[in-house]
């Protein structure tokens, strides 16, 4: 006859409970990845990814690039790794100095002030069916792979700093 090893309940219900939480962080972490809607460690309901409408600008972004192409370079991007979609912002979006402030910058003494807001201007490049790049009013670009602009900061900065 077999006895039963007798788990102390205490010891049963911590074990679960830590399980059941590694659980769930994994599974938030695959989501995040995936960039699906998922909800935060603060129980803040982050939104699913999704292609954006484009912009009615002068630029014409709607008649440079189709629906489609627009539909393809989102599902792509997801597709990458965090890492690849940040080159991938890197790569697509060129900047360059205002040229009105390096004309402002006269005096040494002046210079140090104003390098620490230096003031830039971003290009932003979609690729389009035949891999050529057409350049693009941001909002089309953030709303093509539903970036923050927060985001694209970052990632510019970044760059700026290995330059
Ligand atoms: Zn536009």
């Amino acid at each position: 006859m077999w006895k039963r090893q007798k788990i102390p309940e205490e010891e049963r219900t911590r074990k679960r409970v830590r399980r059941e939480s590694s659980w769930k962080e994994n599974v938030r972490k695959k989501l995040k990845e995936k960039d699906k809607e998922y909800t935060s460690k603060k129980g803040v309901l982050k939104k699913a990814k999704e292609l954006k409408t484009p912009c009615n600008c002068r630029m014409k972004c709607n008649t440079k690039i189709s629906q489609a192409q627009r539909k393809s370079l989102f599902e792509n991007f997801y597709l990458l790794s965090r890492d690849a979609q940040d080159q991938y912002i890197a790569e697509t979006i060129k900047e360059s100095e205002k040229q009105r402030e390096r004309v402002q910058r006269r005096k040494e003494s002046e210079e140090v002030h104003k390098e620490s807001r230096r003031n830039f201007t971003r290009k932003y490049y979609l690729s389009k069916e035949d891999r050529q790049s057409v350049e693009v009013w941001k909002k089309i670009y953030h709303n093509s792979f539903d970036l923050t602009l927060k985001k694209i900061r970052v990632i510019t900065e970044k760059k700026r700093r290995s330059e």
